[in-house]
């Protein structure tokens, strides 16, 4: 069992799949996480205010590679070159759209 409370990130062709500590599992589209990225580039900090065009994503996005941060958030390293984006494991949690977590 995982102590440190750091999920297992796995990154597949067309997904990535991350294990958390307490057993769930969650099956992202690339996509999906990459147009969900909060950094200063893609979101405006003062207002909230989205500056990334989800249409300016491409279909066939895929992470790279990826680095944990601290012991809170992973840094994917995405196929467009967007590098700047750190996800705390809280938030993609919540992004997590399997049955068990959108009925909550
Ligand atoms: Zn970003
Ligand atoms: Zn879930």
């Amino acid at each position: 069992m995982n102590s440190n409370h750091i999920p297992d990130i796995q990154i597949k062709e067309k997904s990535i799949e991350i294990n958390w500590p307490d057993g769930h599992k969650s099956s992202y589209n690339p996509k999906y996480l990459r147009i969900h990225c909060g950094c200063a580039e893609c979101v405006e900090e003062w207002s909230n205010r989205k500056l990334l065009d989800p249409v300016t994503v491409s279909e066939n996005i895929q992470a790279v590679d990826y680095l944990i941060v601290g012991r809170y958030a992973v840094q994917f390293l995405w196929s467009d070159e967007h590098y700047t984006g750190i996800y705390p494991f809280e938030t993609i949690r919540k992004l997590c759209k399997c049955n068990e977590c959108s009925t909550k």
